[in-house]
């Protein structure tokens, strides 16, 4: 199994969880939510199999902590994994739009340059604005939507700019979200969970979850395994890039 969003770092007990993730043999990419929580968790994981940390830097967190940018920009050259990054334009963030857009903004460019990269994006209430700024700067990164919510034409759009999207079990459940994952080619997508944030019942999802290839297999008519195959050989993709 595959977890491309995660907050591994973020569970009440993370090594248990990871402890887990190794003997399932699931490959978990553990977004983080600030440089400094980035330097914490890739010392945890480092050298360890089955998980890759990504260091991000949360957009509803920009404005509050103007120091940690430099140290964001300055750590994004040597990682491969960037996440999580983006923009957020639900209520509680909205204030913080013009610091959110600009550092966005700069640290895309700064993937264009660098290259290879490998982006776990938010977009929440903000979708043409994230896509307006992956659309100004060509370069060999892959940006990956991570728990899309826009409509089926900002699918499209993300889908021509050569985006990939990560599932969340949630799209699996709501109208839009089915439309959405109608719309996306099967080779551009992934498996997520975005936990603990998120819920199966009363216990926050597993990286090891199986909703969204259940769905997914389900709407392309193969079988489970069949369906968890093209999500790792969507991942290779990815990666050997
Ligand atoms: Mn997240």
């Amino acid at each position: 199994m595959i977890d491309f969003h995660c907050h591994l770092d973020l569970y009440a007990d993370p090594m248990k969880v990871y402890d887990e993730v190794r003997r399932r043999r699931t490959e978990v990419l553990a977004v983080t939510t600030s440089p400094r929580a980035f330097a914490k968790t890739s010392q945890y994981f480092q050298g360890t199999d089955c998980v890759r940390v990504a260091l991000g830097f949360h957009p509803e967190l920009v404005k509050q902590r103007p120091s940690e940018k430099q140290l964001f920009l300055e750590q994004m050259r040597y990682v491969r994994f960037l996440g999580e990054i983006g923009i957020d334009g639900s209520p509680r963030a909205k204030q913080s739009i013009p610091e959110q857009i600009e550092f966005f903004d700069e640290v895309i460019h700064a993937a264009a340059v660098y290259g290879g990269k490998i982006l776990s994006i938010h977009s929440r209430g903000a979708v043409k604005e994230v896509l307006q700024i992956l659309g100004k700067y060509e370069g060999k990164y892959v940006p990956v939507l991570h728990w899309f919510t826009g409509s089926v034409k900002d699918a499209e759009k993300a889908i021509e700019l050569g985006c990939w999207f990560s599932i969340n079990p949630n799209m699996c459940f709501t109208a839009t979200g089915k439309r959405v994952i109608c719309c996306i080619p099967i080779n551009r997508m992934l498996p997520e969970t975005d936990a603990p944030f998120t819920q199966k019942g009363m216990e926050p999802y597993m990286p090891w979850d199986k909703t969204v290839t259940s769905y997914l297999a389900k709407e392309n008519s193969v079988g489970f395994q069949e369906m968890n195959e093209i999500f790792h050989q969507n991942l290779l993709s990815i990666v050997s890039r």
